[in-house]
């Protein structure tokens, strides 16, 4: 577990200016973003295909570098860590709307993989695997390819192992863009279970409406920019 996820209102992520862009400027998929959020929060990100969402998804999980601006995971600069892999293996969890499942490896091996970058011991993650499994409600699934399973199946094996080296941020990309409304929403349902029961901090990128509408709070994107949020009434 992280242990830097105690105090309740602590700022997990602080973007200043923030911009990125691809091909040498000719794409400007970040326009200079400017949020805070904090730990414990759900967040959704919405907003239209091309406006930015996954860029951002991307630079808060240190999977590409910001072209300028500043991106603070707990008061420390992204984009200075020595160890961004490190820093991706031990704070994030990652769900991705195309589930990413190796598929030579059965549900229980694939729940296994962050952990090959830690010191657990072959049993202590098999364990740990089969645990995580159960609470996501796969125990007969274990040693199933994931060509076997349903896509709601696949997706809960991908939440699984984003949980594996026990995240305090699960960053989710249209995790239920690939799924029909039934497994939609049992995915949702675990991903909210999971923000509640554990103080996750769950950002969610999503261009479903209802979707957004059960996080505590939306950040929408547009042309690369944030539109100001309309409070509810
Ligand atoms: P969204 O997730 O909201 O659909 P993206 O963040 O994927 O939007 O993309 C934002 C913009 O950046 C789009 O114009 C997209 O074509 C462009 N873009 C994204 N990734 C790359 C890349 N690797 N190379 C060049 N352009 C990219
Ligand atoms: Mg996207």
């Amino acid at each position: 577990m992280s242990t830097s996820s105690t105090t309740p209102d602590a700022i997990v992520y602080e973007a200043v200016d923030l911009k990125k862009e691809y091909d040498g400027g000719s794409v400007r998929a970040l326009r200079g973003v400017n949020f805070r959020i904090h730990q414990g929060e759900f967040v959704a990100i919405i907003g239209q295909s091309g406006s930015g969402k996954s860029t951002l998804l991307q630079m808060l999980g240190a999977l590409d570098h910001p072209t300028s601006g500043v991106l603070k995971y707990r008061g420390k600069s992204i984009t200075e860590y020595a160890d961004p892999a490190s820093y991706r293996a031990h704070e994030i969890g990652f769900i991705f709307q195309a589930f990413h499942l190796l598929p030579t490896f059965t549900a229980v091996e694939n729940v296994q993989m962050p952990m090959f970058e830690t010191p657990v011991g072959v049993a202590a993650r098999r364990a740990r695997a089969v645990e995580l499994l159960r609470s996501v409600g796969l125990e007969h699934r274990f040693d199933h390819f994931p060509t076997k399973l349903s896509g709601g199946e696949r997706q809960r094996v991908a939440i699984a192992r984003s949980l594996a080296n026990g995240p305090s941020v699960l960053l989710a990309d249209e995790p239920t863009g690939n799924l029909d409304s039934e497994n939609a929403r049992h995915v949702l349902d675990l991903l909210t279970r999971l923000h509640r029961e554990q103080n996750m901090t769950l950002i969610l990128v999503t261009h479903d409406p209802v979707i957004a509408q059960q996080a505590q709070r939306r950040i929408q994107m547009k042309d690369g920019q944030i539109v100001p949020e309309t409070p509810t009434p």
